[in-house]
């Protein structure tokens, strides 16, 4: 069957269209993947809905301090204007803008590291993520597979040589032994098989599957030449490999004339397929006992981390048909490989442990080579939990939603699982509350990256079909890169959160600064036009630079961030609200010795109004400092850790000396020039807020499992 989307690269033939559209494999697929509604970016949705609640709250309350300051008798018009003015500057209408750069910088920082992000919004999901599940083979692993041992009969043969060079023999007991014995067993292997390996001197190609090209130099290494074979015995059909028979069969013309089937595939699959046994003194009857021995093989070479495959052939009658291809056959023995873990893995993984993260693995491959591959690389420490659990995919057939969720919550290695369950534990996991970031490559998993928080496709080994359903792809193929792209995800989240800090805060002291003036009744310290001026000065490079954050070295070391938490809890708008008052406190005071210094009329006035401006711009520059953290000091080594936010406090403070230097400027804006004791003044107006925030930073105490 040629399904829809195959490329044919070679040859000639006929072919009847059996299906169009939504009946094709494809389609079949296609209407799998609509099923599974994507997201929203939740991100976003929380950003709009504390937009919209903000900007009710700035409204409300801009229109208070107009009626306010009309009532304390200023003129009706001035006081419009100081609402307008107010509420522009307020209302934060850069969040959006800067939230979006902030995304897309991230991506661009990803795509760096080898990540690239298809959905903006997985960089959120990205920062949240509390499980990740990951295929073994070629994530886990190198993919690259080299066979050690093959078990035929009773007899134990050890084939030694490294990765894919030539060279090796094949050794019982440390001693390399007549290959002849071996020759079925390597023709199988070679001939049940479409993998190329192509040496050019020292340098080696393989194309198609690792697993085969590992079979390939196998038969090599005793002289058996894949192509050779293939002449000698040509291939009449084929029934190629599938993640779900998890076998492959092959039929050949035999140079004597008759036909025989070759098989391997997953131990289980093929030991069901068989019926006869062959050993030292020919073909005999499976009977139970020999099933039981063969098992034990199988056991032991799984228990060693061994990729495992059964071999079996059978002598086929005229006129066969591809059903007979895997039954009654006759198994000839076992191929043990090895796939070397990829070095990094195993620190990456004790990383995630520390991050508050669950490492699941899921292959196709049997338990008990999962099993111990899943140790080998940490998965059953004591602080996952408990001791490894490793379930197998028969276990998960008949389970309900209930059994779903235990199973997908308790266990860390998944074998033998085929693409649908991969689907259920994504949305078991999601039930109980978890941030999913699943990887996968086949056609088959698309709907399970699609319906996972973060669908991770492989950028080498991934389909084209992968790739589409999920929302980012990595591509070297390695688990480290998924880490590294969580933390960074990380990174992002907080540094969108220090910004809403930060323009929060300051534009909260804005609306206090004169709010509270009238209150009290005293003259506006704010112009119009210094209004508008903070807000296209401080609120834009302080937050911008805000946005740059690099990773705290302690970024993986904290728990993932509670995707159910709100933007805004109670917690940060208070931070906000007193942050925001204690600028507007210190904007007053140097304002009040302003007025007593100059007094408050006319150009006085003007002076006192240009100290209030700066000591607020100041102050937010400052507080920029501040806000890069909620609970770490400001002065740690870190402080020069963001250099863009140096160079927005050097545009910042030009632009506030331009502001008072310039002529034009200075009519624009209402302003005078600043005496020292002037600029004394507002340094420790604008200093002060810095000090106070520092100090109850220390004084609660540096919590490690503050949000940043
Ligand atoms: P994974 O890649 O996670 O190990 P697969 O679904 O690719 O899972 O493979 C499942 C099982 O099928 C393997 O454990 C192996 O026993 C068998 N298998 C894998 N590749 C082949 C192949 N090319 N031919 C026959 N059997 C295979
Ligand atoms: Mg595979």
């Amino acid at each position: 069957m040629v399904h829809m989307g195959t490329a044919i690269t070679d040859g000639r033939g006929r072919c009847i269209i059996t299906a169009t559209g939504a009946q094709t494999e494809m389609g079949r697929i296609g209407a799998l993947i609509e099923g599974v509604a994507e997201h929203g970016t939740p991100l976003e949705a929380k950003l709009a809905q504390l937009s919209r609640a903000l900007l009710l709250i700035v409204l409300v309350l801009c229109a208070v301090i107009t009626l306010f300051g009309w009532l304390r008798g200023n003129e009706l018009l001035f006081m419009v204007e100081v609402g307008i003015s107010l509420a522009i500057a307020a209302v934060p209408e850069g969040l959006l803008a800067v939230t979006t750069m902030t995304l897309a910088v991230g991506m661009q920082r990803l795509a760096r590291m080898g990540a690239l992000v298809r959905r903006l919004p997985a960089v959120e999901a990205l920062g949240s993520t509390t499980v990740i599940c990951t295929d073994k083979t070629g994530t886990l692993t190198r993919n690259e597979m080299t066979v050690r041992a093959y078990a035929l009969g009773a007899q134990h043969v050890d084939v030694t040589g490294t990765g894919h060079a030539a060279q090796g023999s094949f050794q019982v007991d440390g001693h390399d032994i007549d290959t002849s014995k071996l020759a079925l067993a390597l023709r199988i292997g070679a001939l049940c098989n479409d993998a190329k390996v192509d040496r050019q001197g020292d340098t080696v190609t393989i194309l198609g599957d690792p697993t085969e090209a590992a079979l390939i130099i196998a038969a090599g290494k005793a002289g058996l030449d894949r192509d050779t074979l293939h002449a000698e015995y040509p291939r009449i059909r084929e029934l190629p490999f599938s993640s779900q028979t998890m076998l492959m069969a092959t039929a050949h013309t035999t140079p004597g004339g008759g036909t025989v089937a070759y098989v391997k595939g997953a131990p289980g699959k093929v030991l069901a397929a068989c019926a006869t046994v062959l050993g030292d003194d020919g073909e005999t009857p499976m009977t139970a006992e020999a099933m039981q021995r063969a098992r034990a093989r199988n056991e032991a070479l799984a228990a060693g981390a061994l990729r495992v495959l059964r071999l079996a052939y059978r002598d086929l009658p005229d006129g066969f048909r591809d059903a007979d291809l895997t039954l009654g056959l006759t198994f000839v023995g076992i191929v043990g490989m090895i796939d070397p873990l990829r070095d990094e893995v195993k620190g990456t993984i004790a990383q995630c442990r520390e991050a508050g993260i669950r490492v699941v693995m899921i292959t196709g491959d049997q338990q008990a080579t999962a099993a111990e591959i899943g140790r080998q690389l940490g998965l059953d420490t004591a602080a996952q939990g408990q001791p490894l659990q490793a379930v197998h995919g028969s276990k998960l057939a008949d389970l309900d939603d209930a059994g779903w969720i235990k199973v997908a919550g308790e266990t860390s290695v998944f074998a033998r699982v085929s693409p649908e369950h991969k689907l259920r534990i994504v949305e078991a996991l999601q039930h109980s509350g978890q941030v999913v970031a699943m990887t996968g490559d086949g056609v088959n998993n698309a709907p399970a990256l699609r319906q996972a928080d973060i669908g991770i496709a492989m950028g080498i080994r991934g389909t084209e079909v992968a790739k589409e359903a999920s929302s980012m792809v990595i591509t070297d193929d390695n688990f480290a890169t998924i880490v590294s792209a969580v933390e960074q995800g990380r990174v992002i989240v907080n540094n969108i959160l220090r910004f809403i800090h930060y323009l929060f805060s300051c534009n909260f002291a804005e609306i206090v600064t004169v709010g509270a003036a009238i209150m009290i009744g005293w003259p506006l310290p704010l112009g119009v036009m210094q209004i508008l001026w903070l807000n296209l000065v401080t609120d834009i490079f302080p937050a911008m630079a805000l946005a740059l954050e690099p990773s705290a070295p302690d970024m993986m070391r904290r728990p993932p961030r509670d995707p159910a938490e709100p933007l805004m809890t109670p917690a940060f708008g208070w931070l906000i609200v007193w942050q925001g008052s204690l600028l507007a406190g210190c904007t007053l005071a140097a304002f009040a010795v302003g007025m007593a210094w100059y007094g408050v009329e006319g150009e006085g006035l003007h002076h006192a109004v240009t100290i209030a401006f700066m000591t607020l711009a100041m102050a937010q520059v400052f507080h920029a400092f501040s806000a890069r953290s909620r609970s770490r000091s400001a002065f740690t080594s870190r402080l020069f850790t963001n250099g863009w936010l140096w160079g927005a406090t050097a545009i910042c403070v030009a632009l506030q000396i331009a502001a008072v230097e310039v002529p034009l400027l200075r009519e624009v804006l209402r302003t005078v020039p600043l005496s020292w004791a002037d600029w004394g003044l507002v340094a420790v107006g604008a200093l002060t807020p810095v000090a106070v925030v520092e100090m109850v930073k220390w004084m609660t105490g540096w919590r490690s499992s503050a949000v940043r």
